[in-house]
């Protein structure tokens, strides 16, 4: 799952918007890409590798916006290539970028394939802006946000979605499912972002949409409906000050910054639930000593790095806790019949 990030504003938005990429590069990605509306039409640009390739597509283009989405992407269906790079279209009109992954696309891609509809990329995403771009053309008095709101009902899997479309000059849509996104409330401007980091220097308020929200989200106005189609009030939270920087510091890489830093990051994360060398429970939430004291087993899931810090905790735990311990694959767990036993 990688970045998005958009924004709503009287200013032009689109190197902002290249900002924020730049700021969400530590999580690692294969290519990256922007759609930025502009009245008659909406520009897109999509690069292979590096948002630098991107930022150079910008300054050459000098696209003028006052609204936008960009995205990062880390491939999960379809080779990394500039065709299956975010934002993806529908007949020019409805642009969408999406973190996670849509489960029922094939099904959904024969279906719109059958009703005319042609396929630029491999991507599961491709689906859900045709989807959205028929729904508008079915019923042409529902607002963007009731089509993306039908549309995400006949979807399967995680999401996090941000939407423009070519009718609607100055709303953007959000969706989310399973995957975080947060809507960064500045002053007569509004961001998007799946990643705190990325609002840092724009705004430090944010509203963290809950699963099932569906956002419309437009440079002086917010609004957030539940997953029923009801009006809520989200909380706004304050953005902490976190210490940690999306630069590279003096390092080459994010990786080598990361494995430097790791001394420092154990100590906060004990910090955060230690009392003295004694577990501060209060700080664990919903888990308190007659839970833990009762486990039998445990299934360590991950991805990644975290996969293998989770070989080594299972290391310790077995020999320290004498708790049979199993680590698995994320990516292979949810998709097979795993045996959970009892405690
Ligand atoms: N599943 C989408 C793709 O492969 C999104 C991947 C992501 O979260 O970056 O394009």
């Amino acid at each position: 799952m990688c970045g998005i990030i958009g924004a709503a504003s009287s200013r032009n938005v689109g190197k902002l918007l290249v900002q924020g990429l730049h700021k969400m590069e530590y999580r690692g990605y294969d290519s990256a890409g922007i759609a930025l509306h502009q009245k008659d039409s909406i520009f897109n640009l999509r690069t292979l590798g590096k948002v630098n390739l991107l930022e150079e597509g910008m300054i050459k283009e000098r696209p003028k916006s006052n609204l936008g989405i960009a995205h990062t992407r880390w491939a999960t269906h379809g080779k990394p290539s500039q065709e299956n790079a975010h934002p993806h279209a529908s007949s020019g009109e409805v642009h969408i970028v999406h973190n996670g992954i849509i489960e029922n696309h094939d099904i959904l891609r024969d279906e719109l394939t059958t009703a005319g509809y042609v396929f630029e990329s491999d991507t599961d995403t491709e689906v859900v802006a045709h989807l959205i771009h028929q729904c508008r053309a079915r019923y042409p008095d529902m607002s963007l946000r009731e089509a993306v709101y039908q549309v995400c009902s006949r979807l399967k899997g995680a999401f996090a979605l941000a939407v423009i479309d070519k009718s609607c000059d100055e709303c953007l849509v959000l969706a989310r499912r399973g995957s975080p996104l947060l809507i960064g409330v500045g002053e007569k401007e509004q961001f998007v972002a799946s990643d705190t980091l990325a609002l840092k220097g724009f705004t430090d308020a944010y509203i963290a949409l809950e699963e099932g929200d569906v956002a419309e989200v437009k440079a002086n106005t917010v609004t957030v409906y539940n997953h029923r189609g009801e009006l809520v009030v989200r909380e706004l939270s304050k953005m902490t000050d976190r210490v940690e920087t999306t630069d590279k510091g003096q390092y080459d890489y994010h990786m080598l910054k990361e494995i430097h830093e790791q001394d420092a990051r154990l100590r906060d994360s004990l910090n955060a639930v230690l009392d003295g060398f004694r577990i501060d429970w209060s700080a664990l939430d919903g888990l308190d000593q007659s839970i833990l004291g009762q486990v039998e087993h445990v299934h360590l899931v991950a991805c990644g790095t975290s996969y293998h810090a989770a070989m080594v905790a299972a290391y310790w735990l077995e020999t320290l806790c004498g708790i049979s311990v199993k680590t698995d694959l994320a990516s292979e767990y949810r998709y097979r019949r795993v045996v959970v036993p009892e405690k």
